[in-house]
């Protein structure tokens, strides 16, 4: 049986109610997605249509330049958005808040100062978390999810530079292996190093998918990136199970002290969605069809690393299918508003990945073409800031 959300008396008389005219269509999350949505929605739409975002923070983050951000390369300014200001330059109202769960056959969203907002039609953009069955009872250990937790890896950093009590090195231990791992790790290396700090790096994966993979590069792929591996130590195939006191215990029974441990487990979808009885995977994301659509609810929509499909296609979780989603997300919300067939969403098949390393070196993977290079730096970075030179416009 369907769990549904029970809402006390009280929560419906804190409503914001429904216009009787005007409908209403909730955005719930400022990701990717719903940023263009906002700003591609027709005006006709929006002329006859009450919109409002309602995210946790007032900015949002682009996790593009996250690993620049942490190495000081870019400044806030250039990583985010006002949200405020966006949704005031598009006409539509913002709400600073975190939606916690929501009722599909109400239609409502039910927000964490217990108040909550009707609907019409609502679509979810509300992204990941970092996703750990790791044990862990330790301060000096960070996420890379949300992704304003850059800036507490760096204020950590930082602080261990300037009090390291004459020994200068500072140990790093990062677990998980994927793109969002390395470019963290290796940024916090960077950091650290601009401080004129030694620093002793390890990386602890599950797999060894990364590290096969550049061993299976050119030699000339190798030969330019040796300087960066040569001095990091790698525990792969020996998952970690507990953090405690600056130490991280594998599954081998081997223990590495750490002055900072990030993790960037792989991701998992937000609770609000189990909490509101609409059909989850095992990560709980929820589940949408071909047309952004909830399966259950037709008013419900989803795009993003929030959702999962019900297809013979899943995507990654990156923000490449969450722009690619967005443009048939804001076609299908219209469609539907005006009561007209949606349309599918078909994906890609391969992305353009380019994932930063260090000196000025980026690796640039597409299907089963890589390039390692100062120029996939500089790709990335051009079309870092020209996504969000596009945005702010
Ligand atoms: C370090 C790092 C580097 C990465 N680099 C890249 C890269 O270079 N290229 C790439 O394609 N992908 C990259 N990714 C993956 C990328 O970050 C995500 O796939 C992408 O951000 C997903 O976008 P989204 O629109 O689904 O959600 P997000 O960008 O995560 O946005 C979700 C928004 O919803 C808000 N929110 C969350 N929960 C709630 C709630 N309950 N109520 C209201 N608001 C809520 C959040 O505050 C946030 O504003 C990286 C990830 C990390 C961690």
């Amino acid at each position: 049986m369907i769990k549904r959300n029970s809402f006390s008396d009280m929560e419906q008389r804190n409503s914001e109610k429904v216009g009787a005219q005007m409908e209403t269509l909730v955005l719930v999350g400022g990701g990717h997605a719903h940023l263009y949505v906002i700003k591609n929605l027709k005006s006709s739409t929006k002329a006859r249509l009450q919109v409002i975002l309602i995210s946790t923070m007032d900015k949002q983050y682009y996790s593009g330049m996250a690993s620049g951000s942490l190495e000081g390369y870019y400044s806030e300014d250039d990583m985010s958005v006002d949200l405020m200001d966006y949704c005031k330059k598009h006409q539509v109202k913002f709400i600073k808040n975190t939606v916690i769960s929501f009722n599909p056959d109400s239609k409502y969203v039910l927000l964490s100062d217990g108040s909550t907002v009707a609907y019409h039609y609502v679509s979810f953009n509300v992204g990941s978390i970092t996703k750990t069955n790791l044990s862990i009872k330790d301060s000096n250990c960070f996420f890379v999810k949300p992704l304003t937790s850059i800036y507490d890896i760096r204020t950590k950093i930082m602080d261990l530079c300037e009090n390291h009590n004459r020994v200068n090195i500072i140990k790093i231990v990062v677990v998980g292996t994927g793109a969002a791992g390395i470019e963290i790790g290796l940024a916090a290396k960077t950091l650290a190093e601009s401080k004129q700090m030694k620093v002793n790096l390890t990386f602890v994966g599950a797999s060894a998918e990364f590290i096969n993979g550049l061993q299976t590069q050119p030699k000339t792929t190798r030969i330019k990136t040796y300087r960066i591996w040569q001095d990091i130590n790698w525990e792969l195939k020996d998952p970690g199970i507990e953090i405690n006191r600056n130490k991280i215990l594998l599954q081998s029974g081997k223990k590495i002290q750490f002055d900072i441990s990030i993790l960037a487990t792989g991701v998992s979808g937000s609770e609000l969605f189990k909490q509101s009885g609409t059909k989850t995977d095992d990560n709980h994301f929820m589940v949408v069809n071909e047309y952004l659509q909830n399966v259950r609810y037709s008013t419900v929509f989803g795009a993003g690393d929030c959702v999962s499909f019900d297809t013979p296609f899943n995507v990654p979780k990156n923000g490449v299918y969450a722009i690619k989603e967005a443009k048939v997300l804001v076609k299908n919300l219209e469609l539907f508003i005006s009561g007209k067939p949606l349309i599918a969403f078909k994906p890609q098949k391969h992305f353009l990945s380019i994932i930063a390393l260090q000196e000025g070196l980026a690796i640039l993977v597409y299907n089963h073409f890589s390039w390692v290079g100062k120029m996939p730096f500089h790709i990335k970075e051009w079309i870092d800031r020209n996504y969000m030179k596009r945005l702010k416009r």
